[in-house]
């Protein structure tokens, strides 16, 4: 069963009638369980869109959108909340870590959202997360006391707790130097290979595209190239 297979998947905003804006003019697209995928595209080509749409966030207009097997298209929008939290991680380039709350608790934060409680093995695993980022020594600082590459590796551990299939990144490095990058990135690709999760980070940065194993190119709202990065290419 394909991770995610999208058939003619078309968005369009209604912005009063009669102004309907197309963004995405029938997409297909399949990504297999553990895929590592760079989305990449000019600005204003519909990768937000696209990611929204993944990410369950956004509704499609026309065609279909099926995760781990199963049609979108007809859920409530309470199981889309269910479907969200148990196959979604989320990476944003500004992590939206809470200011109040130590790194420790804004990693158990959707465990707290989705069952209003945190359990000691999730805190157990929310714990292992953070030092698997190298942030053993940081769980209890608040962002506000972190660096950007910091917060950054705690929204991963948070994107990673419920340990989801697919994790959807836009612009995870978007905001940070070059050593950061490189540490933030070398993290997803560690994430990865060990626990085979899927990827699809979106990112204007042809290097890093270039360190991912398949590379989406949207245009326009189509898809203008969907190619294999050779091995090696991005000397990961
Ligand atoms: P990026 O290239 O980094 O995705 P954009 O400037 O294209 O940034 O868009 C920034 C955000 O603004 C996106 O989340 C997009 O959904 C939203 N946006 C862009 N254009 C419009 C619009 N015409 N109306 C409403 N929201 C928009
Ligand atoms: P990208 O992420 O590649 O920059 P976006 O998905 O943000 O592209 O935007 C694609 C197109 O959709 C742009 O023309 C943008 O103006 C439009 N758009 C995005 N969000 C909205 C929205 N909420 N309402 C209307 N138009 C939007």
């Amino acid at each position: 069963v394909p991770l995610i297979a999208l058939r003619q998947l078309v968005k369009r905003y209604n912005l009063g009638q009669p102004n309907e804006v197309e963004v995405l003019h029938g997409l297909d697209l399949r990504v297999a369980p553990g895929e590592f995928v760079a989305l990449i595209g000019p600005s204003g080509s519909g990768k937000s869109t696209l990611l929204n749409i993944l990410g369950l966030l956004e509704r499609l207009t026309d065609g279909d959108y099926a995760l781990q097997g199963q049609s979108v298209r007809d859920l409530q929008d309470q199981a889309l909340t269910l479907l969200r939290r148990r196959a979604l991680g989320f990476v944003f380039q500004f992590h939206h870590l809470l200011p109040a709350f130590s790194a420790l608790e804004n990693v158990t934060l959707p465990a707290l959202m989705a069952e209003g409680r945190v359990s000691s093995a999730q805190r157990e695993r929310a714990r292992a997360l953070l030092g698997a980022v190298g942030l053993a020594q940081a769980m209890d600082k608040r962002p506000g006391e972190l660096s950007g590459g910091m917060q950054q590796r705690v929204a991963i551990a948070r994107a990673l707790v419920n340990n989801p299939p697919l994790v959807l990144a836009d612009e995870p490095t978007g905001n940070l130097d070059t050593a950061s990058t490189d540490a933030v990135f070398g993290l997803l690709r560690q994430i990865h290979e060990e626990r085979g999760t899927a990827f699809i980070v979106v990112t204007h940065d042809p290097r890093l595209a270039q360190r991912c194993d398949r590379i989406v190119e949207l245009v326009d709202g189509r898809i203008a190239r969907d190619e294999r990065v050779p091995p090696g290419a991005g000397q990961r």
